[in-house]
């Protein structure tokens, strides 16, 4: 009772992708060879791992690696695990800006350096900076990285002061602190999930700080909650124009775009 198809049939949370992490197999090899016979340490991680899922550890964090946009990314549990949704930001910038002219990009609390890592690798001609107020999550960064990217520890526009950019984009942390789905995400950094009793207390921060270091027509680009784009927009509406909202694939509001004035 311990070959690939016995543990398969048993249905466990994510037991196909445990078992290809476990031993080292794409998920094509694992059916090919249901038949392989786990050894004895095989047996004994597969079952450490299978216990973690049951309490709630993220596939992520076990197999220490997530896919975003067209790249894969080292993930621990100093970082957030990145979110499909996100990806909405990066195809929203590749529509506003040119691929071959020189942009100053800014990733504030850049988390594993999804954004900032996957903007610098599809366009080498831009500068992109990215920072995060925990050094750990930056040190997960810097693996990322593909390309030159200057990184910086600091607290939003404290790590970046004297600069100014053309593009300022954050998928900051944006949860209510008392929104029960918070009880999901217990093994996720707090703090880059949770902003205060409405989840705007960051956005607030970012918002009004941004056009100091703003370039002349520069944007920001904020992923938000779903239901808090209009207190964003009125947010906005002192220092910015044309704001532009979007919705994620799931249906959500989930972005806004605004021009410095
Ligand atoms: N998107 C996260 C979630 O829904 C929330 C925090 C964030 O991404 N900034 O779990």
């Amino acid at each position: 009772m311990n070959t690939v198809s016995d543990y398969l049939k048993n249905g466990v949370i994510d037991i196909a992708p445990l078992l290809s992490l476990v031993l080292g197999k794409s998920n094509t090899e694992l059916y090919a060879q249901n038949d392989y016979a786990l050894d004895n340490n095989q047996q004994q991680q597969l079952s450490n791992f299978i216990q973690q899922r049951e309490q709630g550890v993220p596939f992520a964090y076990l197999s220490g690696k997530k896919g975003f946009y067209h790249l894969d990314f080292k993930v621990t549990k100093d970082t957030l695990i990145p979110r499909p949704e996100t990806e909405l930001l990066i195809d929203i910038i590749l529509d506003l800006l040119n691929k071959n002219q020189k942009y100053q990009v800014l990733d504030l609390g850049t988390g594993s350096g999804v954004i900032a890592v996957t903007l610098a690798d599809i366009n080498p001609r831009w500068k992109v900076s990215a920072t995060d107020f925990s050094q750990a999550a930056l040190n997960v960064a810097k693996i990322n990285a593909t390309t030159n990217i200057n990184f910086t520890q600091g607290s939003w526009f404290d790590a970046v002061t004297d600069q100014t950019f053309d593009l300022i984009v954050s998928n900051p942390p944006y949860i209510e602190e008392d929104d029960v789905y918070l009880k999901d995400l217990t093994y996720e950094p707090r703090t880059a999930l949770v902003s205060g009793e409405d989840g705007l207390d960051d956005i607030r921060i970012i918002i009004n700080n941004a056009p100091k270091y703003l370039n002349k027509g520069g944007y920001l680009l904020l992923e938000h909650g779903y239901n808090q784009q209009q207190q964003i927009t009125k947010l906005l509406n002192k220092a910015f124009h044309n704001i532009k909202t979007f919705k994620d694939y799931n249906g959500n509001d989930r972005a806004v775009l605004a021009q410095i004035k």
